[in-house]
């Protein structure tokens, strides 16, 4: 599928933090709000690029993404980590399996199939039984490797202490679950036009960027366009907290579709 003038269909799939919005149980003006855009799912996202479709994370609601989203084939799963959020919808790649009856690759660092390992022994043992989920493992580490004739180059990020793994695609840049960019990975970003970073809430918090802690990092990037995600109940109503951004700063929210043209 390699064209250098390829374009990027980017659907965010999910928003939301590891609880969701709502949260159950809660009855803030947030988790009780009629606004579509206010009903966050866990935070993923499926690009489109050339004939290929690829899916970043595989949260709780995998299925019901892939449902709403009338996803009927995916070619591949990019893990930036292995936090229940990111990954407990695994199982679920089953459909594609029987129905389309092939295998998922799966790219994710070493550290990452370790605790898939731990967490889905089944889908990896030797005794695997019959209809466990089927993938290929493509380990990756902190260097640029192929998807399908596309570059991917990874950018190390920190959630508090954990390692995470960002993606640069051409142009486009998606950063989950950070709290730190080292200097060398933001150097890797620059030049970006469309930038996708996590903010949970307007406060500090020890292992997410805060509203204005993205905002600043995304001035030194300078992107024609950002995106935030990976939002929790606290960050507010999506139409309020959208008023007081930047011109070039918006709330992703679920089913959000944007197409990245490429320059080249
Ligand atoms: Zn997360
Ligand atoms: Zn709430």
């Amino acid at each position: 599928m390699e064209d250098k003038n390829q374009s990027i269909d980017l659907t965010f799939l999910g928003t939301g933090t590891s609880t969701g919005v709502p949260v159950v149980a809660c009855q803030c003006e947030v988790c009780t709000s009629n606004d579509e855009k206010d009903k966050r799912l866990r935070t993923s996202a499926l690009l489109k690029i050339g004939d290929k479709t690829i899916v970043i994370d595989c949260g709780p609601d995998f299925r019901m993404q892939m449902l709403n989203n009338a996803v009927s084939d995916i070619d591949a799963i990019l893990f930036t980590h292995a936090h229940r959020d990111h990954i407990a919808g695994l199982d679920d790649i089953r459909g594609y399996n029987y129905i389309l009856n092939k295998k998922i690759d799966v790219f994710a660092t070493r550290e990452v199939f370790a605790s898939l390992n731990e967490q889905f022994p089944y889908i990896f043992n030797n005794t695997r039984y019959f209809g466990a989920p089927q993938i290929n493992e493509n380990l990756i580490s902190n260097q640029p490797f192929d998807v399908y004739g596309v570059e991917v180059t990874p950018i190390k990020v920190w959630h508090h202490k954990m390692e995470v793994l960002g993606f640069r695609i051409k142009d486009f840049t998606y950063i989950t679950d950070a709290s730190e960019i080292p200097g060398k990975e933001m150097n890797k970003i620059k030049g970006s036009r469309i930038v996708v970073i996590n903010a949970l809430r307007k406060s500090h918090h020890v292992s997410h960027f805060s509203l204005d802690e993205a905002i600043e990092i995304i001035k030194t990037i300078n992107p024609e366009k950002a995106y935030i995600t990976h939002m929790s109940h606290f960050i507010g109503k999506h139409e309020e907290v959208e008023k007081d951004l930047p011109s070039n700063v918006f709330l992703a929210y679920d089913n959000l579709h944007i197409k990245i043209d490429s320059n080249g």
